[in-house]
């Protein structure tokens, strides 16, 4: 019952900013911020309808973006504690483990060719 419904083969992928540290990523790799009349909260699915706002899975542009008011700023408003406290869990909750001592497989190296821009 999952017919591929494909459309061609070149599918365009939006790309994203992160609001912190400006790296362009897919979207499906950031996280959407979006501010609604009920104020600003985390968008999982991307589809809220409001002013939106970008992160990477990098807590430590989470914690940037709560703390230094970049998220505020992009989305032209103002966070309340509970906004950010809320946010700033959910920034944490999206850290990778990395420093896991149990790790059993050896991380897969992908270097990544970065163009030299
Ligand atoms: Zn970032």
């Amino acid at each position: 019952m999952s017919a591929p419904r494909s459309k061609g083969p070149k599918r365009h992928i939006p790309q994203r900013t992160c609001v912190v540290c400006r790296r362009t990523l897919g979207k499906r790799e950031l996280n959407r911020i979006v501010r609604t009349p009920d104020g600003v909260r985390y968008d999982p699915t991307g589809k809220q309808s409001g002013r939106g706002a970008y992160l990477c899975s990098d807590p430590a542009c989470w914690r940037r973006a709560l703390e230094h008011g970049v998220l505020a700023r992009a989305l032209k408003t103002t966070l309340s504690a509970e906004e950010r406290h809320t946010l700033s869990a959910i920034g944490d909750s999206l850290a990778p483990a990395a420093a896991s001592p149990s790790a059993q497989h050896p991380a897969q190296t992908t270097p990544e060719p970065s163009p030299a821009s």
